[in-house]
């Protein structure tokens, strides 16, 4: 079976071909420039190679009601000329396929529990923390929509007393992408991160705000594992430090298999950068045996 997979990123477009078995044969990298401009080479590389059904792994804000007139949009993103762009329609038009679509961060999460290390597990997070941060949630087989789509990146924060940053999020004064991102990182110490990893406080700090998000998802998700990628976690000393943050916030209050053993259960991802492209070839997959939307 050939399938199409697009991950569609505010800088850039990774567009490929593979199987259901998560197997890539080819793939390219388009800059993300306006609608006008990008859409139509994507939609000619799709053209010129033969496929049964695409997935498509989205930045968003996105609409993923399949019962909404602007199911397929791309909503309030700041990207202005990507705003309300019903990017599913142009691709059904164009290919005539069937079309899988979700967000960048749940085609990240179903990349791993289809092919990696989050096989055969109920519930998954992945979190990715770069210019921004974002959540995928894998729950009893499905990814996680309701009446959105989860915005982890954006719970609340208690912001330490002596950080005085103001933080980098539009909306919220503390929240987790707004002290923790990349660009947050960078505001605040001065320095973009991948030169900052001889400052130990730099990380102490960033290792508390990422452990407090996360304790809040295993309270409220009870996931098994919790993947952690983006540039940010290049700085490999986050995973210790977060691993043992995680457990003095949730203060011994529950006490699971997983949490015993926090390095196999905070983890990075485990498809060598794939697990987003891999993903969408499974909404592929999963779009062409018509479980839309799941
Ligand atoms: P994007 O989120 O734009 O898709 P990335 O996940 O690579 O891309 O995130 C980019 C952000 O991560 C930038 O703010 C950058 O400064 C930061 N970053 C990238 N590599 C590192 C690193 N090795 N250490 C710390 N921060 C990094
Ligand atoms: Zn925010």
């Amino acid at each position: 079976m050939r399938l199409g997979a697009l991950e569609a990123g505010g800088t850039k477009m990774v567009c490929a071909i593979g199987n259901e078995s998560g197997e890539i044969f080819e793939n390219v990298t388009i800059p993300t420039e306006t609608p006008d401009v990008t859409m139509p080479e994507l939609i000619r590389f799709f053209q010129e190679r033969k496929m049964e059904g695409l997935g498509i792994g989205c930045f968003g804000p996105i609409q993923l009601d399949p019962e909404a007139s602007d199911y397929g949009c791309i909503t309030s993103t700041p990207k202005a000329a990507w705003r309300n762009y019903n990017i599913v329609k142009e691709f059904a038009k164009a290919l005539g396929c069937p079309i899988g679509f979700d967000t960048d961060v749940n085609a990240s999460v179903l990349g791993e529990a289809a092919f990696g290390q989050a096989k055969g597990k109920r519930c998954v997070i992945y979190l990715t923390i770069g210019t921004g941060i974002g959540g995928g949630i894998y729950i009893e087989g499905k990814l996680l929509h309701g009446m959105l789509h989860p915005e982890a990146g954006h719970v609340l924060i208690q912001r330490r007393e002596t950080d005085l940053y103001e933080g980098k999020c539009l909306y919220h004064k503390n929240c987790l992408e707004g002290l923790a991102s990349g660009p947050a990182i960078q505001e605040r110490w001065g320095q973009k991160g991948e030169v900052l990893a001889h400052r130990p406080e730099v990380w102490e700090l960033e290792a508390d705000y990422i452990a407090q998000a996360l304790t809040g998802y295993i309270l409220t998700l009870s996931p098994e594992l919790i993947i952690l990628g983006g540039g940010v976690m290049c700085q490999e000393q986050l995973f210790g430090l977060i691993r043992r943050k995680v457990p003095e916030l949730l203060g011994g209050y529950i006490q699971t298999r997983e949490l015993e053993n926090m390095e196999t259960y905070i983890v990075p991802a485990s498809l060598h950068g794939d697990q987003g492209i891999m993903g969408c070839l499974e909404l592929a997959r999963r779009a062409l045996h018509g479980k839309v939307g799941t």
